[in-house]
């Protein structure tokens, strides 16, 4: 009786054993290109780290769990010592030209593998996707890029410019324009309804660009008609309007002069509620309270194109000072705007004024003109921000290019791990992540990006978080930031600490 107990015991430990080392997946065998050992790893999905193994095989993660060398080849091995092991980071909202600025090293150095770019509107290529691509493809790229199709870009290409009401075939073209961007590999229309011409779009001709989108399962990006604290409701509750169509998303979410936590809960509340009702609505932000744009941004919509500047100014120059004059005060002051490029670079517009002993009004009105400079506003409160930051569906931007001279090209996903979660501990490290990989990947409808999973593309960092630092700042934009010790691009390394960089592993991603 009792031998025969014991039997059956040993038959279920016998069991027990073989069921539990089929469940753990085998140690595979073969060759493979990158073996990264003893990495924590964070896979994006917001789930806490674990400690395992990984492969690379080609472009893809070929294995994650236990490995034992001894049955594997591998052309490189990185020994991750309990560091950081994460998907690429993915820009939701991006500048630069790929023609141009093709190495995209800012983007490289602070952890970015994919940038989305075509935004606020403005489009490189749209007229010819598929050959601009191919060009883009045959150039190379140090990250891997996506585009959207830009309204005002199909404003100007359909002849509609600045005219409010296009005609049926105006709109036709646009539409058709549109379509065929989707159908050849962009992921949806960007919108920048605050700058000309996409500002004198009305809701009818929204509703039949955004309905094109959504029967292409793309998404609408959109640079939101008004930012300032007055307007951004009306602004969202436009956008929300639109999210009957397709899905919507608000690009760098701000709140120009408003202040506080609790204004930026009342506007996530608002978005929830929209959520509730059906609508898919998302948001990124970038971690800085200056925004970066034209100086057009100051000036009423009479002074801009295309209307003539010196006409208006002959015509209405003290109504424009008053209006000048009000919208800075508003927006924090003289003090509060930095030039960033032209002559008077590096200098805030109270000094220019201070330097030339006129009023900062004047300045604006006769030295610079609304198209004559671009430059830094502190217009943000870093409590309200946060907040936006914070929710669930916000996800990270830089909102930055290799050329602009704000911190932002540089700094931004450093300064999310160096300030947000090490100093201010506002982000778990886990939740950071997500916020710059899953989440966006989810957004755009990026497929096999932005999280660590067998199959998945190799997009990959290893860091030690506590070593990340942003250093471009106000003055210095263009300091690369620090602490990225490998920067894997679809399988092969970008960045390492100790050998040369090679870049363009980067590919054009089209939406399929
Ligand atoms: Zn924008």
């Amino acid at each position: 009786m009792r031998s025969k107990c014991y039997l059956n015991f040993l038959l279920v430990v016998c069991i027990g054993i073989l069921f539990y080392s089929c469940k753990r997946s085998e140690s595979p065998s073969g060759s493979f290109d990158i073996l990264i050992t003893n990495a924590k790893i964070l896979d994006g999905t917001g789930a806490e780290a674990f400690t395992a193994d990984l492969l690379v095989r080609d472009d893809s993660i070929a294995f994650v769990g236990d490995v034992d060398e001894r049955k594997i080849t591998v052309m490189k091995k990185i020994d991750a010592d309990g560091k950081i092991l994460s998907p690429g980071f993915i820009d939701a909202h991006a500048h630069g030209d790929p023609l141009v600025d093709a190495d995209f090293l800012n983007f490289l150095h602070m952890g970015v593998t994919t940038i989305c770019l075509g935004q606020d509107g403005f489009s490189y290529g749209s007229e010819n996707l598929t050959s601009w691509m191919t060009q883009i493809d045959a150039s190379g790229l140090g990250v891997n890029v996506l585009s959207f199709i830009g309204h005002s870009t199909l404003r100007e290409l359909s002849g509609t410019d600045f005219v409010s009401v296009p005609t049926e075939s105006q709109l036709a073209s646009m539409q058709e324009i549109l379509r065929q961007g989707i159908q050849r590999g962009a992921y949806g229309l960007s919108t920048g309804l605050e700058y000309t011409p996409g500002y004198f779009a009305q809701a009818p001709e929204m509703t039949a660009l955004v309905q094109v989108v959504g029967e292409n399962k793309g998404i609408l990006m959109s640079h939101m008609r008004n930012e300032d604290d007055d307007q951004v409701e009306k602004s969202i509750n436009e956008l929300l309007a639109q999210g009957a169509f397709a899905p919507v998303h608000i690009s760098h979410f701000k709140v120009v002069y408003g202040k506080g936590a609790e204004r930026g809960r009342f506007l996530l509340a608002k978005l929830d509620s929209a959520r509730q009702a059906g609508i898919d609505v998302t948001a990124d932000v970038y971690p800085y309270t200056a925004s970066y744009t034209g100086i057009g941004i100051v000036f009423p919509e009479w002074a801009k194109a295309p209307n003539d500047y010196k006409k208006v100014k002959a015509a209405r120059r003290d109504e424009l000072a008053n209006f000048l004059r009000e919208r800075i005060n508003k927006r924090n002051g003289p003090d509060a705007t930095l030039f960033g490029n032209g002559d008077w670079r590096g200098m805030t517009l109270a000094q220019v004024a201070d330097s030339l002993a006129i009023p900062f009004e004047d300045v604006l009105i006769d030295v610079v003109g609304p198209e004559g400079a671009s430059g830094a506003y502190f217009v943000m409160n870093e409590d309200l921000q946060t907040v936006l930051l914070q929710d669930s569906l916000t996800c990270i931007s830089s909102d930055g290019s290799p050329t602009m001279h704000h911190p932002r090209g540089y700094g931004s996903f450093a300064k999310i791990i160096r300030h947000y979660v090490n100093e201010k501990q506002a982000l778990t490290l886990a939740d950071a992540i997500r916020k710059m990989t899953y989440l966006p990947a989810s957004i755009v409808g990026l497929e096999k990006r932005g999280a660590i999973k067998v199959g998945y593309k190799a997009d990959l960092l290893v860091f030690d978080p506590k070593e990340i630092r942003d250093k471009a700042t106000y003055e210095e934009p263009h300091r690369l930031a620090e602490g990225f010790e490998y920067v894997i691009v679809n399988g092969r390394i970008a960045k390492s600490p100790d050998e040369k960089e090679n870049y363009r592993y980067g590919l054009f991603l089209r939406k399929e």
